[in-house]
C-alpha cells in the first residue's frame, strides 16, 4: 500500500443497545487502521434517517470525518434539504449520494429526484461545493440496468453532475473492476474510483446480498464456501485469504484505495489490512 492509498470503512446504524455496543468496540479497533474516513448507511436494511445521523455523530465522537449515506428515492427536495442543512450544521463534509431502493413489495411515491444525478445536482445547486460527495459504481453493472455500456453512462452523468469520487459494489472479479475504470476513464471521468471490498464471513449472508445487488461470487468461492459448511473459523480463514489476494491485486494495479464493508465487524477487514501492511519478505 503506497502513501496515496487510502483506506475508508463502511459501518451501518446498530438498531438495538447490544449491536450499538458491539459497533462502538468494531470501530475503536478498526480505527487503528486510520481510516481516512468512516460512512454510514441510509435506509439499508430498514435503517432511519436519525439512525444514519445518530451513528455518524458517534462516530464524529470517536474523533472520524464520517460520511452519511443518502437516498433520494421516496423523498421530497424540502426533506433533503432539511437533512443537508442539518449534516452541515454539524460538521459533515462528505457524503455519499445514492438512488437507494423502494423497500420491497411496497409501491408509493418515488419521489421528487429519480435518479442519483439528480440528487448530486441537487446537492450541489442547495450546499455548493460545502460536501465532498462520494456515489456508486457498479464494475459489474447495476442489476436494473438495461446494459453495461448505458450503465457507464448513467455513472458518467453522476460525475458530471458533481461527484468527486465513487465507491463500487463489491465484487470478486479483480477484471471487472479495472475493466470499468478504464472504460470510465476513456469517456473522460477522472475522478477516484475506489473498489469497495466484502470481506467473507458468513456464506449464506454473502450469497443472499450477492442476489440482490448482483455482484457474482465466482464458482470455485462458493464451492469452497458449501465445503466448510458451519465451520466459521475456516470461513474467516478463507475470507481473510480471499481479501487479502484481491486487495493486494488491486493496490499493486493501481485502485486509489479501498473501501471495506464491515458489517460492524472489526476482525476480518483488520486481519486483511494487517496482512497487507506487513512488509514483503526480503528475497535473496
Ligand atoms: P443510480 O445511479 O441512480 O442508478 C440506478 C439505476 O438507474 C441504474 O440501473 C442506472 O443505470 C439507472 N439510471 C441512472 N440514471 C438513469 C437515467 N437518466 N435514465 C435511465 N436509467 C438511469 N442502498 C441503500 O438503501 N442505502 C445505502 O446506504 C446504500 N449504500 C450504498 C453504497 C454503495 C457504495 C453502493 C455501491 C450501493 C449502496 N446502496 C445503498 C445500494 C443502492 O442504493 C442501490 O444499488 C440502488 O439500486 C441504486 O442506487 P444508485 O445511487 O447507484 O442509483
Amino acid at each position: 500500500m503506497n502513501p496515496t492509498q487510502s483506506v475508508s470503512l463502511e459501518f451501518f446504524p446498530p438498531r438495538d443497545i447490544a449491536a450499538q455496543e458491539k459497533l462502538v468496540r468494531s470501530a475503536k479497533q478498526l480505527l487503528a487502521l486510520q481510516p481516512s474516513y468512516v460512512s454510514v448507511t441510509f435506509g439499508a436494511g430498514g435503517s432511519t434517517r436519525s439512525g444514519t445521523a445518530d451513528t455518524v455523530r458517534m462516530m464524529q465522537n470517536l474523533g472520524c470525518d464520517a460520511a452519511p449515506h443518502l437516498s433520494c428515492i421516496g423523498s421530497s427536495r424540502a426533506v433533503l434539504a432539511e437533512i443537508l442543512d442539518a449534516y452541515k450544521a454539524s460538521g459533515v463534509r462528505r457524503i455519499v449520494a445514492l438512488r437507494g431502493d423502494m423497500p420491497s413489495g411496497m409501491g408509493g411515491d418515488a419521489g421528487e429526484l429519480r435518479y442519483a444525478s439528480d440528487l448530486v445536482r441537487f446537492i450541489r445547486e442547495h450546499s455548493g461545493d460545502w460536501f465532498h460527495i462520494e456515489v456508486a459504481a457498479y464494475p459489474e453493472m447495476h442489476p436494473q440496468a438495461q446494459s453495461t455500456e448505458q450503465d457507464l453512462d448513467h455513472f458518467a452523468a453522476k460525475v458530471q453532475a458533481g461527484a468527486d469520487g465513487a465507491i463500487t459494489q463489491y465484487f470478486f472479479n479483480v477484471d471487472a473492476y479495472f475493466d470499468f475504470v478504464a472504460r470510465a476513464q476513456a469517456k473522460g471521468v477522472n475522478v477516484p474510483i475506489v473498489p469497495g471490498v466484502m470481506p467473507i464471513t458468513n456464506h449464506s449472508q454473502l450469497l443472499r446480498f450477492s442476489n440482490m445487488c448482483g455482484a457474482e461470487v465466482p464458482r470455485w468461492i462458493r464451492l469452497r464456501l458449501a465445503d466448510f459448511g458451519d465451520d466459521r473459523a475456516s470461513i474467516r480463514a478463507f475470507g481473510v485469504d480471499v481479501g487479502v489476494q484481491m486487495c493486494q491485486r488491486l493496490l499493486d494495479e493501481g485502485a486509489p484505495g479501498l473501501h471495506f464493508y464491515t458489517l460492524n465487524n472489526a476482525e476480518v477487514t483488520m486481519e486483511i489490512n494487517r496482512q497487507l501492511r506487513l512488509e514483503p519478505a526480503a528475497s535473496h
